[in-house]
């Protein structure tokens, strides 16, 4: 009678399994360690939003043909096209672009976190703090460079490189990776930023203390590891820290019972348009994509991940012309500044169906806060 009921419940259990598995994820199926199918949930338990800052369609496709006709970004199956438009300019800048994200407002180019009525904003880093997630950023740039800044920081002018440092000073995020360590320490105020997010419960590390895989790190401390003085490197003179640090702020964060929110960006896709450098744009973007890969091996393990992908704007009205080969791209460009056209969308994870379609730029915040029921 004991085995009856015994085999009778795994019969039911694995009915149960093979129905459910064959859903979509918006129900809770908790599968142990089954093959297919993970624990899933409709609401994801953590966040990352990964933005390849000037990375239009030419900038993926010409990365997708110098590394060998394949990229990670091809493993996402929800895509979408956002409207990048800011609140004063069909060109958006990377300010006004990630307070879009951030915020969910359109405003201004140059604003940093705030409305056009230079009203700070509430960024989607500090909802998630606010909601008891642990949060991270970690870029290419300077910490406090637009992207990273509109994130974590509230000011009417993206150039107030030194007021948007206080602001991440004063902030409590746990893992901060990205240059711009002279913001920190050597001040027009003298203020030294460094010694207060230590006395704040911060490890601070720089470059000078080496590279971040090799350091030894106080687990019960936040992180705020400076990767340059100024602009970190371009990946073509050295630069090697975007895959790491990645991987340990995911590690970090994924301690978190909460879950975490991350931002990533690869800052610099934007930096070879601007130079109208071609080479320089498909480094970077097939860096940010391995990048992409780490992140979505993370999240297909953890299974309640959700992932976003995406840029602000096109830079360069970049074009791959005739000529082109497999081992050399021939570029145009139209411009040694940003672009209106529509930006791709990549998602994947619990809720990324949600980001098919055409839509604002804001309107990923606004997913992004309804499926964490923000
Ligand atoms: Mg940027
Ligand atoms: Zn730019």
């Amino acid at each position: 009678m004991k085995t009856y009921i015994f085999q009778a419940s795994i019969f039911f259990t694995l009915l149960f399994s093979f129905s459910s598995c064959s859903k979509k994820v918006y129900e809770i199926n908790m599968i142990h360690e089954s093959n297919s199918c993970v624990a899933t949930m409709s609401k994801p338990k953590n966040v990352i939003l990964m933005i390849g800052d000037g990375m239009g369609l030419s900038q993926i496709t010409a990365g997708l043909i110098i590394n060998n006709q394949q990229l990670n970004l091809e493993q996402f199956n929800n895509i979408g096209l956002h409207k990048s438009f800011s609140y004063d300019n069909l060109v958006t800048d990377s300010a006004a672009g990630a307070t879009a994200f951030a915020s969910g407002v359109k405003t201004y180019n140059g604003a940093i976190g705030v409305t056009p009525d230079t009203i700070a904003a509430k960024t989607l880093l500090e909802e998630a703090q606010d909601k008891g997630l642990e949060t991270g950023l970690v870029v290419s740039s300077t910490i406090v460079h637009a992207t990273p800044a509109a994130f974590i920081a509230h000011n009417r002018l993206r150039k107030n490189y030194e007021e948007i440092a206080v602001d991440v000073s004063n902030h409590t995020a746990d893992v901060l990776i990205g240059g711009g360590k002279k913001f920190f320490d050597r001040r027009k105020d003298e203020q030294d930023l460094i010694s207060k997010m230590e006395s704040n419960g911060y490890e601070v590390k720089t470059f000078l203390d080496g590279d971040i895989q090799n350091l030894t790190l106080d687990p019960s401390k936040k992180i705020l590891y400076l990767t340059a003085d100024e602009d970190p490197l371009p990946v073509s003179q050295g630069r090697d820290y975007l895959v790491p640090a990645t991987e340990l702020a995911l590690n970090r964060l994924n301690q978190s019972e909460n879950g975490f929110f991350m931002m990533i960006e690869g800052s610099q896709i934007d930096w070879g348009g601007h130079a109208n450098n071609s080479d320089y744009i498909v480094s970077e973007m097939i860096d940010f994509d391995h990048v992409i890969g780490k992140v979505l091996d993370f999240a297909k393990k953890d299974g309640n991940t959700l992932v976003v992908v995406t840029a602000d704007h096109e830079t360069g009205g970049y074009a791959i012309l005739n000529g082109t080969t497999a081992e050399k791209i021939e570029p145009g460009f139209s411009s040694t500044y940003h672009s209106a056209t529509m930006i791709p969308v990549f998602a994947y994870g619990p809720g990324s169906e949600d980001f098919r379609g055409i839509y604002q730029n804001t309107d990923i915040n606004k997913k992004i806060k309804a499926l964490m029921g923000w």
